[in-house]
């Protein structure tokens, strides 16, 4: 039985539609959606998701501004400008494109974006309400697979949830959402002992590694619900970290790369944009 796609361009597609509802709504109270993009140096993929983003915000009627800074960049000028940023009431999210070059230090940078302008949901105070179960601002991939698995209907609470990696960006954060879903949650990283004897438990499989296609049909139960965020490159071509030809064979659902995942990153930013501008209107 060949698995149900969870499609992240109809999702986002979807999604983007009631955003763009919500931004002319703001417009009529005299407000317009503001993001700013930090992007320091010129890492190509990193232009490129910033440019994804500012394509975002322009089919949603947001107000994006990128400021393109050099490699040499001194960490007071990026922490300038974030705090100008901060300051402007414009501006309703901030968001430092990562990895930064590594003579600057991004913990530092991250932490002075006021928390409520942190539509990323990387400061340290939305990852500690988040980890408390907390109405926070989360982080844009986990919360957009999160998503997926809500608007598909898939049920989540008592289910076994294994996630393969623990990054403060992408695990951590996955597993406490799926948590707090009522999951019960295994997570699995690269000093994990017998690695498939966990994802075979899995009734929702959730892999955020970074290496191509690396889990294949045997690792997964049959029926699970295996959500790909992996983003690799391979001659060229994109692909997760998920043997999704073999996989989508046993899967009762499955996401692809490019197209699932990925995609509802995207939106979330916008809706996390859009959201901190209507507290910031809610407030004035
Ligand atoms: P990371 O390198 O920070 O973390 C990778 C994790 O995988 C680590 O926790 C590590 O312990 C684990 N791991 C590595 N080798 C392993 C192994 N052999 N067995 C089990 N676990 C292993 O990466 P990240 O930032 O979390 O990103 C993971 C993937 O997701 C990458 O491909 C990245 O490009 C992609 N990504 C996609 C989106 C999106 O929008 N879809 C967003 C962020 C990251």
């Amino acid at each position: 039985m060949a698995a149900q796609l969870l499609d992240g361009k109809i999702m986002s597609a979807e999604l983007e539609k009631a955003l763009k509802a919500k931004v002319e709504a703001l417009k009529e109270r005299g407000i317009t959606p503001g993001l700013t993009v930090i992007l320091v140096g010129d890492d190509p993929a990193s232009q490129t998701y910033v440019g994804n983003k500012e394509k975002a915000c322009i089919r949603l009627g947001i107000h994006s501004e990128t400021l393109r800074m050099p490699e040499s960049t001194e960490q007071s000028a990026l922490e300038a400008a974030i705090e100008k940023a901060n300051a402007d009431p414009s501006v309703h999210g901030i968001l430092v494109q990562l990895p930064l070059p590594k003579h600057l230090n991004s913990d530092h940078a991250l932490s002075l974006i006021l928390p409520e302008k942190d539509v990323d949901g990387f400061h340290d105070i939305n990852i500690g309400r988040l980890t408390r179960g907390e109405d926070c601002v989360v982080a844009c991939t986990p919360k957009g697979a999160l998503y997926m698995l809500q608007k598909a209907g898939i049920e989540i609470a008592g289910k076994e949830a294994v996630v393969i990696g623990r990054s403060n960006i992408v695990g951590k954060p996955m597993a406490l959402l799926l948590l707090q879903e009522n999951a019960t949650v295994t997570v699995c990283h690269s000093r994990t002992k017998d690695l498939a004897e966990h994802t075979r438990r899995a009734d929702i499989l959730v892999a955020a590694i970074g290496r191509p296609k690396f889990v294949t049909a045997d690792m997964v139960k049959e029926g699970a619900v295996v959500i790909d965020v992996g983003i690799n490159r391979v001659d060229g071509k994109l692909c997760g970290d998920v043997d999704f030809d073999a996989v989508k064979e046993k899967a009762a659902y499955i996401t692809p790369v490019p197209g699932g995942v990925g995609k509802m990153t995207i939106a979330m930013l916008m809706d996390n944009t859009v959201a901190a501008a209507e507290k910031a209107a809610d407030k004035a």
